[in-house]
């Protein structure tokens, strides 16, 4: 027998932030569907089962544990690139603080070897 589920898997996860590292709360909605399978079944079906917009698990017996299937569906759900907010400042490179919360003084530096290089000339030479 093939079973059928189908349903929305919606829960408020923490991600961290991909620029400043703050962890935020986001809202995942995920529908889900996917049918599930006898083993014993599926092993003379030769694939013929399985199609490509639905989840396809097999169970053996009569017990069936969801738990992994909705996990697996949480773990889809998590934002691989998440962003605590879209305009997200980050840190600042060089001293470290969340520009988000604080302004530092700190003043960008075209970190340019070439400029270093020539500061110590000119050091050398006076
Ligand atoms: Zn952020
Ligand atoms: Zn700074």
């Amino acid at each position: 027998m093939e079973l059928f589920f189908e349903g929305k898997l919606s829960a408020p996860i923490v991600a961290a932030c991909a620029r400043c590292a703050e962890d935020f709360k986001t809202p995942s909605a995920r529908p889900f569907r996917f049918v599930l399978a006898p083993r014993a079944a599926a092993d003379g079906a030769d694939g013929r089962l399985r199609s490509e917009d639905l989840e396809f698990s097999l169970y053996d017996g009569d017990e069936i544990d969801l738990a992994p299937l909705v996990t697996e569906q949480l773990i889809l759900a998590l934002p691989s690139r998440a962003l605590c907010r879209e305009d997200c400042r980050g840190l600042c490179p060089q001293c470290g603080v969340n520009l988000n919360q604080n302004q530092c003084g700190c003043v960008e530096q075209a970190n340019d070897p070439r400029l270093a290089v020539l500061r110590t000339l000119k050091l050398q030479r006076s």
